[in-house]
């Protein structure tokens, strides 16, 4: 072709020519050397393309894993989408993306497990990629406390007790109270619990609460386990006490335990008598009494007072508390109420610990709570206060029947005895007076079983033989 242009132009008009043809053929060049390729026209079709990425790949019980996610295909002929969990379809979608209220798979098994994401294209090419997760477990935890752990007896440990057993992770199966080895309450199946745990707050019914009257040491355990059979457990020893009152170490050289009558008088002759009302009726079968009365009144005039009344240990004991100083010449209780001295006057103010008020005189706190406080109410520490002005208290260790006697209204600085002494039977300890709630000059005798729990030494009837009395008029 090039030859035949060449022949038949002038030689100005073949430079412009052959500058042209040039231009044209140079053109042409690349179809002529194309012609000997053959190029494909179908599309290639390429495989989903998937992607599953995961924030952490473990975590505690329940677990859910936080993880990303797409699934897409470059030729826009993707069939479905498809998340595993162990192997279970738990998401399937031919949209694209999934939808965004996905359950997510929740793990409440320990160990590892797998997510996968898959997808397929509608001519059945897949991609697939997978995460393998592992699932770990706390163990069950328990609190355990007691509001004391060291007691005279009588003891109700779980009188107060704080108590917990419960799992983090909401898989306890069992938990279990055990006191010496005894099981007093058990739990073991709590499955079907919502919320997993126990509460002992309230100790249920069933449980009997175990009374400690013998000294010694014993211990509480709780313990809780979980699904996964992991343990938590604690203890805690308790100790039972003796009360000060201590029958193992009775002194039985005093022949008989009966109280002397403790003042130098015979009733109705030479004294006058005001009996006990425990069971607060107003009436006693003995004679004479008021409404709450809880001692034996014995009376005397001022002239005798005056003269000096001797008032007596009724037993063999030991002096635990001694109030005195207080004016002895009260007439402020009665019919005809007369406020002579401040001594006399009701108290002001709240009961505390060691305070004086009026005829109103209190003990330091300390274990003085009678059975009924210490068991019912849990208390280990109690003050008591009186309204006898001067008083005298004595214990009795080696007394079967009588825990401490209490004498009331006492001529004022006539009391002899400090407290931690030891006194005999028939010691004189003071004399009588008209000091506190007093009405006039008399001996409030009180005898107390317990603590401060009164008791009636008039039984059983005003005859003898009384079963506290030794005294015979
Ligand atoms: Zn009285």
């Amino acid at each position: 072709m090039r030859q035949k242009v060449f022949s038949i132009a002038t030689i100005g008009i073949q430079i412009f020519t052959l500058i042209l043809l040039t231009i044209i053929l140079m053109g042409c060049t690349n179809e002529d050397i194309d012609q000997n390729v053959t190029i494909n026209t179908s599309p290639v079709n390429h495989a989903p393309t998937v992607n599953l990425t995961a924030e952490n790949l473990s975590g505690n019980i329940p677990f859910y894993p936080q993880f990303h996610y797409w699934c897409w295909d470059q030729d826009g002929n993707l069939d479905y989408c498809e998340m595993l969990s162990d192997g279970k379809v738990f998401v399937n979608s031919s949209t694209i993306p999934f939808p965004e209220d996905t359950v997510w798979p929740m793990y409440n098994t320990t160990g590892k497990h797998v997510i996968e994401i898959r997808g397929t294209d509608k001519e059945g090419l897949t991609s697939s990629t997978k995460l393998t997760y592992t699932v770990t477990s706390k163990p069950p935890g328990v609190l355990l406390n007691l509001s004391k752990t060291s007691s005279p007896a009588p003891f109700d440990p779980l009188n107060g007790i704080y108590l917990y057993c419960y799992d983090p992770e909401n898989q306890m199966i069992f938990c279990e109270i055990k006191i010496d080895g005894d099981v007093i309450a058990s739990y073991p199946n709590l499955k079907n619990n919502p919320s997993g745990g126990v509460d002992f707050y309230t100790l249920p019914d069933t449980v009997t609460h175990t009374i400690y009257k013998e000294a010694g040491g014993h211990t509480i355990g709780v313990i809780a386990r979980d699904k996964e059979g992991q343990n938590a457990s604690k203890s805690v020893e308790f100790v039972v006490t003796t009360a000060e009152r201590s029958y193992p170490t009775r002194n039985l050289a005093v022949a008989d335990q009966k109280l002397i009558w403790p003042v130098n008088c015979e009733p109705g002759i030479n004294c006058s008598m005001g009996y006990p009302d425990l069971d607060k009726n107003g009436v006693s079968a003995c004679g004479y009494t008021y409404q709450t009365h809880e001692g034996t009144d014995i009376g005397f005039t001022w002239e005798q007072m005056d003269v000096g009344v001797d008032v007596y240990a009724a037993y063999d004991g030991v002096v635990k508390w001694v109030f005195d100083g207080k004016y002895d010449r009260c007439t402020s209780f009665g019919d005809n109420i007369v406020i002579t001295n401040p001594d006399c006057a009701p108290p002001t103010g709240e009961m505390t610990s060691g305070s004086s008020s009026g005829y109103q005189v209190c003990t330091e706190s300390g274990p003085y709570c009678n059975a009924d406080q210490r068991i019912n109410k849990g208390w280990s520490e109690c003050i008591w206060c009186f309204w006898g002005g001067n008083v005298v208290i004595i214990l009795h260790p080696d007394n079967l029947y009588v825990f401490a006697t209490r004498y009331d209204h006492l001529k004022k600085n006539s009391i002899i005895v400090s407290p931690g002494d030891t006194v005999k039977r028939g010691q004189k300890i003071a004399q009588v007076g008209s000091a506190g709630r007093s009405s006039g000059p008399h001996l409030h005798f009180e005898v107390w079983t317990d603590w401060y729990t009164p008791v009636d030494p008039w039984t059983p009837g005003c005859n003898p033989p009384w079963t506290y009395w030794q005294y015979s008029p």
